[in-house]
């Protein structure tokens, strides 16, 4: 009897030293609408990084959310380990400006970008709207609360001379809906802050209302631009939209997508994430067109916020940084 006891003592205690070396680590993360180009990224790091969960006591889970102010917020009060944010919000939220207003997030951290995303516009051929100046008294989609589109737009605008408030009716509808929306015209256009190609825009340009992008006019680019550090004027390419009305890209303006963390995420979690990813880039690459044109270099270029350990580590023994 006091055998059996002490050896369940001891296989207790056992249990107990033991369980943190093998205790599975969970990451999720945040990305944006499903027609989006975030979440099946999100969904493709996991996939790779989840190949090597036996290794690496990690599993790694993808989520859709509302987008990167949405992301940042939750990286933030520890809900999400990762996030896809846009440059200009890592940007604004590390500086505590915009949405972040007198209050810097400390915590964020950078590990690597992605994909560049374009501001774009995607209106109904029968609106009529050929310049943001059209806007007004029309019903425009400037994007939910936590989307990064909602900012771009509301920059853009005012950057118009417009005002969201009283010149147009601005919508706060969802990437996902926003395409049938427009199509059963109960809005003029939607704006979306997103990789080419993505779902939502074929979603939209299928449709039997012909839609058409609108051009951002150059003044307009070049006021942008100078005025903030994490704009570049930028061209939406038509040729993965058969059936939209413009035959050349339409000038516009964009940022870069980019993967963010917060400084409460485990040093070797990252670490091993970064690394698989970068090991494994031509792989990434193929599971999402908008990702072809990543390269290792690249792929430090628009982070603002501090990098997180794990990555910094691993772009040391890599040579990306000395
Ligand atoms: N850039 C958008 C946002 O921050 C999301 C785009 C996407 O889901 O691909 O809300």
């Amino acid at each position: 009897m006091k055998r059996t006891a002490l050896l369940f003592a001891a296989m207790a205690v056992f249990t107990l030293m033991a369980a943190p070396a093998f205790a599975i680590q969970y990451v999720t993360i945040g990305t944006g609408g499903v027609t989006g180009v975030y979440y099946p990224t999100g969904g493709a790091i996991s996939k790779l990084v989840n190949k090597k969960r036996r290794e690496y006591n990690l599993r790694m889970t993808v989520e859709s959310t509302g987008g990167s102010v949405f992301n940042v917020n939750a990286l933030m009060n520890g809900d999400l380990e990762m996030g896809v944010v846009q440059s200009d919000l890592q940007y604004q939220a590390m500086k505590g400006i915009g949405s972040w207003e007198g209050k810097p997030q400390d915590k964020l951290r950078a590990v690597f970008s992605i994909h560049p995303e374009i501001v774009t516009i995607i209106a109904a051929v029968d609106s009529n709207i050929n310049s943001v100046a059209d806007f007004k008294g029309k019903i425009i989609n400037i994007g939910a609360p936590g989307t990064g589109q909602r900012v771009n737009a509301t920059d853009l605008i005012s950057a118009a001379g417009l005002d969201v408030k009283k010149d147009l009716r601005a919508e706060g509808i969802k990437p996902a809906e926003a395409a049938k929306m427009l199509q059963d015209g109960r809005i003029d256009a939607f704006f979306y802050t997103v990789g080419h190609p993505n779902g939502s825009i074929k979603e939209a340009v299928a449709g039997a209302r012909k839609v058409t992008f609108v051009p951002v006019a150059k003044e307009l680019v070049d006021k942008l631009v100078a005025e903030q550090p994490y704009y570049a004027a930028a061209n939406i390419p038509v040729a993965p939209y058969p059936g939209i009305a413009n035959t050349e890209p339409v000038p516009s303006f964009g940022v870069k997508a980019t993967i963010c963390t917060s400084a409460d995420v485990p040093e070797d979690v990252i670490y091993k994430i970064t690394k698989e990813v970068f090991e494994n880039i031509e792989d990434l690459k193929k599971l999402h067109p908008a990702l072809a044109v990543l390269t290792k270099e690249n792929m430090l270029h628009g982070l603002s916020a501090p990098l997180h350990p794990g990555a910094e580590k691993y772009y040391r023994e890599a040579g990306l940084i000395k």
